[in-house]
């Protein structure tokens, strides 16, 4: 079909971004500060800048007192500073707080701040715009344009290609956006970063990136309820020993409180639902009184990446580079990647600027892949290497007492145990469903706790109906064999938005996708026991419209 359809247009900048998260916006206006003259455009696949962020989010302000100096004295949505931090472990009615002098010092959320990632990045892609960047929202980055083994650019998706792959009314050609460097800012398992990787080998010699599935909920509390500046997290229930994750609750803005759970990809029950196991988390009498008289504003869930240090795959290839998520830039142990996000956009960009300042264009940057590990983000990440693999081999209680052992001894320069290995890639952990006990979770009573599809009717998802799945499985016949008969389906409970459905028939079950209803969480690319599932970008401006988030 693609030699029925015209030539695509092509347009030519000095530097493509593909992502308008922290990072994408953080590179391009860095690049316009040292050279205003530089062509930057950045690529969104959300319908608005921010409408596909979700994140918790405490920020630690390093990335922004870097890149903006003067933030402090401007109107921002950096409204919140933190107050109190509170973290506890959960048991099913108990909640013991652990005293925050035990806790080693780069836990500590004193001076970072409250906010919506969204907000900030509408923000920030404002700052840019004034610079003179131009940002293409509602275009989704399709494919990888090479030349001679180089990233020369990425063209944008085709609109106006209906369910059976032909042109319908509206048709409009993607474009083709061709550029001297191109960055990755796609976040977590981001689609293009993905073939990247794998084409370029960048993960060669790496530990392979591990993944939680984070889900949020804004709610607007009653005022008595609300406690501006608070944070606190917590372990434990309703997750047993052997399943890692935790929560996050921050009080902030307007009585708001954005409150949410990741729960680590790695788990092996495939009758685990991470959004049933969120909803159950919020009935603890600890915490089920803060929702008290309040209202949820929205919903919405996306993955996180969890691999730190030894996971960070090479950054550079010719032509290009990734930042932020899309090379796991994540600090897990304080749920931290937007600092980091804009540092590695920022340095990445002073690599670019000196590169175009010497006539260079389509080669490999290595000076920037040299320098993140001697910088603050290699800081930032090396001293909690070893939390995420001591948690995933020990279960949580004595992980999180070791790798707390670890951050200290970290701290003061130093590590008994070197670097520890992750293991098995997250596809890889699951057990067949006839090992595992089923879970039975309670009703959602519609008040406190809730069901999957009036959750994302609150994330605002629509997606164009007559249009190609986004969900590509490659092997429908192993879906059934595997995921089904062996594995009991747990597409089925892991997708945050009830995309996948095993429905019978006759005495037969057969695979449903709802793919309108996709968040564009990633999920599934991820955790699929035979990585049968490929999320592919649907047509621009689709997926969920969070507002808040
Ligand atoms: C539940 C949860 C809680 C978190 N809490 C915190 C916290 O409290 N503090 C903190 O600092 N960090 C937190 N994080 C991590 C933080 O959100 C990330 O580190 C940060 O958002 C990464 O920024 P990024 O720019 O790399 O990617 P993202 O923020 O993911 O942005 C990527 C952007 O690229 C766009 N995009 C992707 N692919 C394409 C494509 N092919 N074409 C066009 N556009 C594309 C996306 O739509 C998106 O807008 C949390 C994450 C989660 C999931
Ligand atoms: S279909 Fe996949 S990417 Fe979409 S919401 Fe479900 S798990 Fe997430």
């Amino acid at each position: 079909m693609a030699n029925e359809l015209p030539n695509r247009e092509a347009m030519e900048f000095d530097v493509v971004i593909v992502g308008a998260g922290p990072a994408g916006l953080a590179a391009a206006i860095r690049l316009k500060q040292i050279a205003p003259e530089t062509g930057v455009v950045v690529v969104e696949k959300g319908a608005e800048v921010g409408a596909h962020i979700l994140s918790g989010a405490v920020i630690d302000p390093i990335g922004l007192d870097r890149l903006i100096p003067e933030w402090r004295s401007e109107d921002t949505p950096i409204k919140t500073a933190v107050t109190d931090d509170h973290f506890y472990w959960l048991g099913q009615t108990a909640a013991v707080r652990l005293p925050n002098i035990l806790m080693p010092p780069l836990m500590s959320n004193h001076g970072n701040f409250i906010v919506s990632l969204g907000d900030v990045c509408r923000w920030l892609a404002s700052k840019a715009e004034g610079l003179g960047v131009e940002i293409y929202p509602g275009f989704a980055a399709t494919e990888v344009l090479s030349e001679n083994g180089a990233v020369v650019g990425v063209a944008t998706g085709d609109m106006g290609i209906g369910k059976d792959g032909t042109p319908r009314d509206g048709f409009t050609r993607g474009m083709e956006l061709r550029a001297k460097y191109t960055l990755f800012a796609e976040g977590a398992r981001g689609s293009l970063s993905r073939i990247l990787i794998a084409q370029y080998g960048l993960d060669r010699g790496r530990q392979p990136q591990k993944f939680g599935i984070g889900l949020k909920e804004l709610w607007q509390v009653a005022p008595g309820k609300h406690r501006p500046g608070l944070v606190q997290h917590s372990f434990g229930w309703p997750l047993d020993n052997s399943t890692g994750g935790g929560s996050f609750l921050y009080h902030f803005g307007d009585n708001l409180v954005s409150v949410g759970f990741v729960i680590h990809l790695n788990y092996s029950n495939p009758y685990l639902s991470p959004f049933e196991e969120f909803q159950r988390y919020k009935t603890h009498p600890r915490i089920c009184d803060t929702f008290e008289g309040g209202k949820r504003l929205s919903y919405g869930a996306r993955a996180i990446t969890e691999g730190g240090y030894q996971s960070v795959p090479k950054l550079t290839f010719p032509g290009g580079a990734l930042i932020g998520c899309a090379a796991g830039f994540v600090n897990v142990p304080r749920i931290k990647g937007s600092h980091n996000a804009i540092l590695s956009g920022m340095l990445a960009a002073e690599h670019i600027a000196d590169a175009l300042s010497e006539g260079r264009a389509n080669d490999e940057i290595a000076s920037y892949d040299e320098a993140w590990s001697e910088g603050d983000i290699g800081r930032d990440l090396w001293r909690v290497r070893n939390a995420k693999p001591l948690w995933s081999k020990l279960g949580t209680v004595l992980g999180i007492a070791t790798a707390g052992l670890d951050m200290w001894s970290n701290t003061l320069g130093f590590s008994l145990l070197g670097t520890l290995g992750h293991g098995k890639p997250d596809a890889e952990t699951l057990k067949p469903a006839i090992e595992c006990r089923p879970i039975a979770y309670p009703r959602p009573d519609g008040r406190l706790t809730f069901d999957r599809l009036s959750s994302v009717f609150l994330s605002n998802t629509n997606h164009e109906e007559d249009q190609p799945v986004h969900l590509h499985v490659a092997d429908m016949a192993l879906q059934q064999a595997s995921e089904h008969d062996v594995y009991a389906g747990p597409s089925a409970r892991y997708c945050p938005a009830g995309v996948y459905e095993w429905v019978e028939e006759g005495g037969k079950v057969r695979f449903v996708i709802n793919a309108q209803n996709c968040v564009h969480c990633k999920t599934c690319d991820i955790k699929d026991p035979n990585r049968n599932i490929t999320w592919v970008p649907p047509e621009g401006g689709g997926g969920p419209k969070y507002s808040g988030m």
